[in-house]
Order: structure tokens, then C-alpha cells, then sequence
């Protein structure tokens, strides 16, 4: 099948040519370094399907322009699935297929990579000795031995990270509408407001559904410890950046560290350092000393590209051989 892929980067090439070779080249795979949105669409003429990654824009405007171009079938090469219209592609008679699981470790560890840099102040630290500055004064810490680790959402990733932490000594608590036997091995699920108010670290790995847009917003910032750590390694919309900025000015949230923010669209997997970012909030986050960004790299290591890349070429061979899709968003 000829598939259109977009938001393709040097690793995407890498990892789902090589997926593609492994599996008998199945497919013909046209490469667009370009977010797939109304005003590219047009690239995926002569394609039967598309395959997209957490920023593109799979709206009603670019799924009607798709059908029309006669693409049934969008591959998206991640686990959310927040940025594509489900009822519309139903309606199109367009199929959704995306990459239900791979290396929950990939997410989970850079999360714990994320707390440990804000607690022991690594990202001030680095910067400093390679200023010849040795002196440890604003560097204090503390132990993650004996606190309170809030995981919201405990599937594949809260799972891992539950453990991880776990193993540091921490006592974990979950939130999640939906409990799992695995996670209560080693955490206890509470109610959301007791999370809140006894966590020190509040980690979140829902994923963002329109129930959930916003669920870190003023009144639940309110209901936390004051000096909470804040981790979102899950997508932007779960949290109100704005709140999130006013509890930061006022004490109430002493740690942040986030791989995803709600306007990333535009910022993230583009070098932009030689441009004047436009977006004023995500530059007075980057200004706090509190603070750790990383542009949407949890997912990155080779393990999980490979899981990735393997089940995309799945997902287009058993659409094309008209069998049951095992990974079918719904
Ligand atoms: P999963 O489906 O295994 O687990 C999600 C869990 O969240 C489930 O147990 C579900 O019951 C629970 N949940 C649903 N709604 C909730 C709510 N409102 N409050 C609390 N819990 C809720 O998914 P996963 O593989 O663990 O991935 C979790 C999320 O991580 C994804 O949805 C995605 O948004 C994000 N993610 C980010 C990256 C990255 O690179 N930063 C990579 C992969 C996934």
C-alpha cells in the first residue's frame, strides 16, 4: 500500500524503513517532514493511507480533504489519539489504527529522569560546573526515600513509574477510574482529593480525553501539598499552563517538570533557536528556575522506536489483507 507519512523525521525514516524491510517491504512509503493539517493534506494524494504522529492535525477539515482523496485508513505512530476526530472518521468510513503499546519503560524512566533533575537541581548543577561556579548554595534537595508519589492514571507507563518509585523507598498512591491488580502490588488507590492532598510529587498518565482537559487547573493546584512537584509526561491539554504559572509565583507549586505542554504544536520537533518564539506563556515558564521542559522526548529511545515502527507496518499490512485490527480506535 502507498502510505503518505507525515511529521516524518531523520528516525522515522530509520526505524520504519528498517520495520518495513524486516517485514518483506510491504508497503511504499512516501516521507513529508511537514505536520499533516488542512494546508498539507494535498501530499497524501495517491496514497490509501496516512500515518501521523501526536501533532498533527487530524480535524473534520483534514479527514473530509482525505476522503475525498480516497484515504481509508490513518496509522497514527503513538498511543494517543487526542488529535483525530473519531466520529468524523467514522462517518467518512475512514479506519483509525495506532500503536496501543510499546516500551512503557521508554515514558516511565524519563519521568523518574524528570523528578530526579528537580529535586537534586541537576539541570542548575551542570550548568554551573561547566562555569567553574563549585559552590552549592540554592542546590538542596531531599530524599525521595519516605514521599508520597500520586500516580493518576495506572496503566502500562503509571505502572512502571509506580515501581520505579517504589524501589526509591516512596509511598505510592494511584488515581484511576479504573483500578488494575498489578498497580495495587505496590500502590494504593485513592480518591483524587486525597492524592492531591498527600502527595508530594503528583505525576500524571492519563491519557487526555475532553472529561479530562484541564484536570490540573486552579482548584486542583488548591487541593495540593504546598510545594508540590508537578510531572505531566502524558499531553499539554491535562494541564491549565496559566494556573500552573500562578501557582509556581506563589509557592504553592515548587517543582515542574513537563515533556508536554498544551500549545506544543507549533514549538516542538523544530529547531526554532534561531527564530523569536511567539508564545509569551511557554517563554515565562522557561524563565523559572523551578522549572524542567523537555520537547515531547519521553517515547525516544531505540527500543521504543522499534516497537513503534513494527506495529505501524502491522497496523497497514493487516488493514490492506482486510484482517481484524487488533490496534482500531474506536
Ligand atoms: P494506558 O491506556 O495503559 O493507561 C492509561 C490509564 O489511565 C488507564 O489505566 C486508564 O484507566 C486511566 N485513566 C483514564 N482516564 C483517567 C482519568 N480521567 N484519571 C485517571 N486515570 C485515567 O496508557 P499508557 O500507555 O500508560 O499511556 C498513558 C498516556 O501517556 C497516553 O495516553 C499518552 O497521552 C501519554 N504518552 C506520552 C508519551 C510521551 O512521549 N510523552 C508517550 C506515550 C504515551
Amino acid at each position: 500500500m502507498k502510505v503518505a507519512v507525515f511529521s516524518a523525521k531523520s528516525y522515522d525514516r530509520e526505524f520504519l524503513n528498517a520495520a518495513n524491510a524486516a517485514q518483506g517491504y510491504p508497503h511504499y512509503l512516501s516521507y513529508y517532514d511537514v505536520r499533516l493539517q488542512p494546508k498539507t493534506v494535498a501530499l497524501a494524494k495517491g496514497h490509501g493511507a496516512v500515518c501521523g504522529f501526536v501533532n498533527d492535525d487530524l480535524g473534520a477539515e483534514t479527514l473530509k480533504r482525505l476522503a475525498e482523496l480516497g484515504v481509508r485508513l490513518v496509522t497514527l505512530r503513538c498511543t494517543g489519539y487526542n488529535n483525530v476526530d473519531l466520529a468524523t472518521a467514522a462517518s467518512l468510513g475512514i479506519k483509525v489504527t495506532r500503536v496501543s503499546a510499546y516500551s512503557p519503560y521508554s515514558v516511565a524512566e524519563h519521568t523518574v529522569g524528570l523528578i530526579l533533575m528537580l529535586n537534586r537541581k541537576l539541570h542548575r548543577a551542570y550548568n554551573r560546573v561547566r562555569d567553574d561556579n563549585f559552590s552549592l548554595e540554592g542546590l538542596m534537595g531531599f530524599d525521595l526515600h519516605g514521599c508520597t508519589v500520586g500516580v493518576i492514571g495506572t496503566g502500562k507507563i503509571g505502572n512502571v513509574v509506580g515501581r520505579i518509585m517504589h524501589g526509591f523507598g516512596c509511598r505510592v498512591y494511584g488515581y484511576d477510574p479504573y483500578p488494575n491488580e498489578t498497580f495495587s502490588a505496590i500502590g494504593t488507590y485513592t480518591t483524587l482529593e486525597t492524592l492531591l492532598a498527600d502527595s508530594d510529587i503528583v505525576t500524571l498518565h492519563c491519557p487526555l480525553v475532553p472529561e479530562n482537559e484541564h484536570l490540573i487547573n486552579a482548584t486542583t493546584i488548591a487541593q495540593m501539598k504546598k510545594g508540590v512537584m508537578l510531572i505531566n509526561t502524558s499531553r499539554g491539554k491535562l494541564v491549565d499552563t496559566k494556573a500552573v504559572i500562578e501557582g509556581i509565583k506563589s509557592g504553592q507549586i515548587g517543582y515542574l517538570g513537563i515533556d508536554v505542554y498544551e500549545e506544543e504544536g507549533s514549538l516542538f520537533f523544530q529547531d526554532l533557536s534561531d527564530t523569536i518564539i511567539q508564545d509569551d506563556t511557554f517563554q515565562l515558564l522557561q524563565s523559572f528556575p523551578n522549572v524542567v521542559i523537555t520537547a515531547h522526548q519521553a517515547f525516544f529511545t531505540r527500543n521504543a522506536l522499534t516497537d513503534i515502527a513494527r506495529t505501524t507496518i502491522e497496523n497497514l499490512t493487516c488493514f490492506e489483507q482486510g484482517l481484524p485490527l487488533a490496534n482500531e480506535v474506536k
